[in-house]
């Protein structure tokens, strides 16, 4: 950002030199310039308004100035006076416009900008004489005597000696530009300074803002993802992972509780026929639709199914002995048998044979590990094959499988 763009933001397009100064500085500053020097002095803006109180101001000039017409003459010639100075690039001198005193301007000029105009005057007063003195008295309507009498009690100095006071006008006019000059810069700075800090607060915020967001949208996938991780793509139930994840866990806390705990294994029956007469997409639809039957028939969010290997499943269920883990195993093995599939215009049914296992108590059973119960559950399913499959076949923990 240039400087011009900073003026804009931060509103100095139309400084005036009270916003850069500080006002009383340059009270007391002209204040002594004017009682060293022994002239009248003032600083005005470019319109020759006063900006600081008159110095050192003569009664004449404050009685001239108290009258309407005579505060508009001295406006315009301390205008006329600056403007000149300005041009010239010099202190001006001009006997003024009002009464006739000789007057002095030197501008102040910041950035180019010409602001104010620093003007002394009132001591010198050249050719005027009384008889002026009551004429201009009369033409402005300032009371004559009362002028008369500022008029005779004027410190009067000589052209000499008001002129040698120009070149210490000029270097203290100087001085102010550059002093407001640095203040500007100075304000400028600490604008822009502020503006790039509030855009570092918006980026940071910002920033924090998506970063947030993107966190949300993160866990949302890592979840996502960790819920297909664990579950089986063609059925939807728990894979192999989820099993090996939930079953400890859910067996640990039946422990801690003392509740009872049972799962079953089941495969089902000839399912490589299916395959065989029908091909693989009718094996998926059968294995499909097998899972939706047994997860319709358990309670939800306790029970759950996992898919153990290709067309063997194994379906946990916590708070149930052995005898309801048997129960739910003849009532899913009588439900599966009964799932009409339509291949090829033809009517199948398929059936499963099931393995039940539990632990009723964990004071006499708490080292059984969920490997131990998979396979007892294992070993009653090999048995029900075994012994002619489409039936349930349960019983306790087996240690050993010899
Ligand atoms: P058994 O009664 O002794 O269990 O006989 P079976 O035919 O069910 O058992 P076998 O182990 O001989 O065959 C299992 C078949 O399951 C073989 C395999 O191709 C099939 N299978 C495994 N996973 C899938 C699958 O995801 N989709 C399909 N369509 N078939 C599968
Ligand atoms: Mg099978
Ligand atoms: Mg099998």
């Amino acid at each position: 950002m240039d400087d011009s763009q900073v003026k804009d933001v931060v509103g100095f397009k139309n400084y005036s030199l009270t916003d850069i100064v500080d006002i009383n500085d340059l009270q007391k500053l002209q204040d002594s310039f004017a009682k060293a020097n022994r002239v009248a002095s003032s600083i005005v803006d470019v319109n020759g308004s006063p900006i600081t109180k008159p110095s050192n101001y003569s009664r004449v000039c404050t009685l001239i100035r108290e009258t309407e017409k005579g505060s508009a003459n001295c406006r315009r010639s301390g205008k006329i006076l600056g403007d000149l100075s300005l041009q010239t690039n010099k202190p001006y001198c001009h006997f003024c416009q009002s009464i006739g005193f000789l007057d002095a301007a030197a501008p102040i000029v910041i950035e180019e900008v010409h602001v104010a105009n620093w003007l002394i005057g009132q001591n010198c007063i050249g050719d005027v004489d009384e008889n002026r003195i009551i004429s201009y008295a009369e033409e402005i309507g300032a009371d004559t005597n009362a002028m008369l009498e500022a008029f005779q009690a004027i410190d009067k100095i000589s052209e000499e000696e008001f002129r040698e006071k120009l070149d210490f006008l000029w270097l203290m006019a100087n001085h102010i530009s550059s002093q407001a000059y640095q203040h500007l810069r100075y304000q400028i700075m600490l604008a822009s300074l502020e503006k790039s800090q509030h855009e570092l607060n918006d980026y940071k915020n910002n920033l924090e803002k998506t970063v947030t967001e993107r966190t949300t949208e993160l866990e949302k996938a890592i979840e996502k993802i960790r819920q297909i991780s664990v579950r089986d793509a063609l059925t939807g139930c728990f894979n192999r992972g989820g099993m090996n994840t939930y079953l400890p866990k859910e067996m640990n806390r039946a422990r801690r509780y003392n509740n009872p705990l049972c799962i079953l294994l089941c495969d089902l029956d000839h399912f490589k026929r299916i395959n065989d007469t029908y091909g693989h997409h009718s094996g998926d639809l059968v294995l499909q639709r097998v899972v939706a039957r047994m997860e319709d028939l358990v309670r939800a969010d306790v029970d759950w199914l996992a898919r153990y290997g290709g067309e063997e499943f194994l379906m946990v269920m916590p708070y149930t002995d052995l005898a309801g883990g048997i129960n739910t195993a003849e009532r899913l093995r009588q439900a599966i048998s009964e799932i009409v599939f339509s291949f090829s215009g033809k009517t199948e049914h398929i059936t499963a044979s099931f393995g039940v296992s539990g632990i009723e108590d964990w004071q006499s059973e708490g080292t059984v590990s969920h490997e131990t119960l998979l396979n007892s559950a294992d070993v009653y399913l090999y048995r029900a094959k075994k012994e002619g499959r489409n039936q349930v076949i349960s019983g306790p923990p087996v240690f050993d499988r010899k």
